[in-house]
């Protein structure tokens, strides 16, 4: 790799680690400003795109060499309020990424199928497999926050009475966590986004959407009556984030209110989790060596 490569996956390493929660236990969410732009202000705006630029090549790079390869998954897990920008952060960063290598699963509402299984189900049949990345637009961690602050959701889930308790939500944090650990186990990296956007940015973001014809399309009058829950919403994240940030599946927290700058912390963080992986292209064999070179001769000596 050339030397301007490796200072840039340093750059990148060093960017996103302020973001990144890897032990839960001390984190408060009122310390995260989702404004906050790394004191970089607009006018370094163009330079970060252009590293944003440079970025989507890096990855692209290296989910060449995570398919040919055929060991490691990478599983980036997105959770956001309405409107902190997952379709765009998710369409960005992975835009230069060769579509057959890269999943996304957008996880609404479960069916009545679904809902007659175990809450990780669905999810565990959308793991990617060996060389994929694999992206989930929110995931069973919706189990802990829209299922946790509409109660009416988890009654509908069929649940033996009995296993309905006060700890349900502890107990599910701690199934969370291992089968994140057990992914991990089996060669899946995880990495998992909340792109933390303010209610004023949200409101914002909302009335846009209204005024622009354009747009209207992405709006629906259940998300604005989901702001009167913010509240509840905020409690259930840091609570999520404190049970379920592990140094093997770590949380980024990235502040959302500029676009521009969630996407080159999560690029960053994705770089990130494919550097550690350590990945090269597989060294061919002897004899493969042998096959190759026959092969070329027979190619030379044809028409
Ligand atoms: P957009 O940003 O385009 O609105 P979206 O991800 O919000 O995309 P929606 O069509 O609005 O997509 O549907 C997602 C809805 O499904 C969310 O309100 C989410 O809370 C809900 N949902 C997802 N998983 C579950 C779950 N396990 N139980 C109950 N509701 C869920
Ligand atoms: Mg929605």
């Amino acid at each position: 790799m050339k030397k301007e490569m490796i200072e840039f996956i340093k750059q990148a390493q060093v960017f996103a680690k302020p973001y990144r929660v890897s032990d839960g236990k001390k984190f408060r969410l009122n310390k995260i400003d989702p404004s906050d732009t790394a004191g970089l202000t607009s006018e370094a705006k163009p330079r970060a795109k252009e590293a944003l630029q440079m970025g989507i090549s890096l990855l692209a790079e290296l989910q060449d060499m995570l398919y040919a390869q055929d060991r490691w998954a990478l599983l980036l897990i997105f959770q956001a309020m309405d409107a902190a920008g997952k379709d765009g952060a998710i369409k960005h960063v992975m835009s230069g990424i060769n579509p057959q290598g890269c999943e996304v699963y957008s996880f609404k509402a479960p069916s009545t199928e679904e809902l007659d299984h175990d809450f990780l189900w669905r999810t565990h049949l959308r793991i990617p497999e060996r060389g994929r990345i694999g992206i989930f637009n929110r995931s069973y961690y919706e189990e802990v926050l829209v299922v946790r602050v509409h109660s009416e959701l988890l009654e509908k889930q069929k649940l033996p009475s009995h296993l309905v308790t006060k700890s349900i939500w502890d107990e599910r944090f701690a199934d969370i966590r291992s089968f994140e650990r057990y992914l991990t186990r089996n060669g899946v990296m995880i990495r998992k986004f909340f792109l933390h956007v303010s209610e004023e940015e949200q409101k914002r973001r909302f009335l846009d959407r209204l005024n622009d014809p354009e747009k209207h399309w992405k709006f629906s009058a259940a998300d604005a009556r989901e702001r009167g829950f913010w509240q509840d919403y905020m409690t259930a994240y840091q609570d999520m984030i404190q049970h379920t940030a592990t140094d093997d599946a770590p949380w980024y927290v990235v502040p959302a209110d500029n676009k521009w700058f969630t996407r080159v912390v999560v690029a960053a963080a994705v770089i990130d989790a494919l550097v550690s992986m350590d990945l090269s292209y597989p060294k061919v064999d002897k004899e493969k060596l042998k096959e190759l070179a026959e092969a070329k001769q027979l190619l030379l000596a044809g028409k």
